[in-house]
């Protein structure tokens, strides 16, 4: 007897998508999701940054995936028409106080591979005049993307090559026998399907460790056969900028590094993130943000994505260190997103984790740079699977 598929793809996220979209015409695919559409958690929650790469442990999956999906992504918008700024990025010290960490950053920057530059202070002051910066470096390569176009655009190339979508199907059985993988699916109306694949392809982001215990796999990294699966949630929180005087005066996105740290590495191991900094929206919007917050109920935690407002004053306060003339009334709530983190052992690197076994490949930890690293994750998922 035969599969139904060859292929199938758990999660439409960029990352589903990306894998979806670069699978030659010559496998039967399908992509299953749970929500109505494509892209409506964590692909487009999140900072819109096409990274450059500086930030990452050397040679993590993180580091080498983001330099070559920064390369690739930008190449991805220009073949399919996908809006982008290659606007670059400051990495800056607000205060004289901070050298420390800063030349900690510049030295990991430096490091990278990525395109990097020291800035002196006069040329700081004529590349953003109305941010008083003590030390910065100039990451060239870093842009923003409309992350929904590009969404759309793997979308459509996925469709051209003829792979199925079943949205508002919730994955809810997976197991295997000899031959292939089963998977049940319950759709919004409770009607339950089941089909088969040879592969199943797990990209199902904040569900994904719940998809790996289906097929009986530990989660918790105790039996060393198995990489730890679990998953911690970090939230982030923005807030925009709506006055226009300031909104124009920004050209670059800017990083502060943080206060009273040492090693940039460390903060963000112990954080979850970079901390408040300064994007900017294609429509010229200053974004504020993320802010992290580590959520200790995991298991049946539910997503919320409305921003309660209830951290203006923090905003206020971070915004007030680029801009000490900033207005309470300048800012307005913005989106949420949820980083997706691997629950290390041991104080190990947070990376991303692709394991494949027997013909299933689990997509784990995939948090930021993952929206930049997407082309580059889905074709290092391919090789290792030898579908080609
Ligand atoms: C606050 C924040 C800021 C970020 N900023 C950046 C940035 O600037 N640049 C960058 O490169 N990266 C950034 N990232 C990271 C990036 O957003 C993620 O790495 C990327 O979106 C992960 O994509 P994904 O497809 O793995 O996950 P998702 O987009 O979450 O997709 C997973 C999909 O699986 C579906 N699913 C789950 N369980 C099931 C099931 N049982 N059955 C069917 N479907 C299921 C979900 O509904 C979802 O649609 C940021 C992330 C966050 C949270």
């Amino acid at each position: 007897m035969q599969s139904d598929f060859d292929i199938a793809i758990i999660g439409a996220g960029v990352i589903g998508l990306s894998i979806a979209a670069k699978i030659p015409k010559k496998f039967s695919v399908i992509i299953i999701e749970k929500n109505r559409t494509y892209g409506l958690e964590s692909s487009t929650h999140n900072s819109e940054v096409i990274h450059a790469g500086i930030y990452y442990k050397i040679d993590s999956l993180k580091h080498k995936l983001c330099l070559n999906g920064n390369a690739m992504i930008y190449d991805w918008c220009e073949k399919y028409g996908v809006h982008y700024n290659k606007i670059g990025k400051l990495v800056v010290s607000l205060h004289d106080n901070e050298s420390e960490t800063f030349e900690n950053a510049w030295e990991l920057a430096s490091k990278s591979g990525a395109n990097v530059r020291r800035i002196s202070k006069n040329e700081l002051r004529k590349l953003e005049p109305s941010v008083n910066i003590a030390a910065g470096f100039l990451s060239s390569n870093t842009g923003i993307i409309d992350s929904v176009g590009f969404l759309k655009s793997l979308e459509f190339v996925a469709k051209n090559n003829g792979v199925n979508f079943g949205f508002n199907n919730n994955l809810q059985e997976l197991n295997r026998n000899s031959k292939f993988f089963k998977l049940g699916v319950i759709d919004d109306d409770g009607s339950a399907t089941e089909f088969t694949a040879d592969i199943v392809i797990n990209a199902a982001g904040h569900g994904s460790p719940n998809i790996t215990r289906m097929l009986g796999y530990p989660l918790d990294g105790s039996n060393n056969n198995f990489p730890v699966f679990e998953q911690r949630i970090n939230k982030g929180v923005y807030f925009d900028i709506i006055n226009s005087k300031i909104n124009n005066a920004v050209h670059h996105l800017i990083y502060p590094v943080p206060k009273n740290q040492k090693l940039m590495q460390n903060y963000i191991d112990k954080v979850g993130g970079l901390g408040i900094h300064l994007t900017k929206t294609l429509d010229g919007i200053i974004r504020l943000g993320p802010d992290t917050e580590w959520i200790k109920q995991r298991s049946s935690f539910s997503f919320d994505y409305q921003n309660s407002d209830n951290k203006l004053m923090n905003f206020f306060n971070a915004g007030k260190e680029f801009f000490p003339d900033l207005k309470i009334d300048d800012l307005v709530p913005s989106h949420v997103g949820y980083r997706t983190k691997i629950n290390v052992l041991n104080e190990e690197y947070s990376d991303f984790l692709i394991w494949v076994h027997n013909g299933y490949v689990h997509l784990g930890g995939i948090e930021s740079p993952g929206l930049t690293a997407s082309l580059a994750i889905a074709d290092k998922t391919l090789k290792l699977l030898n579908v080609s």
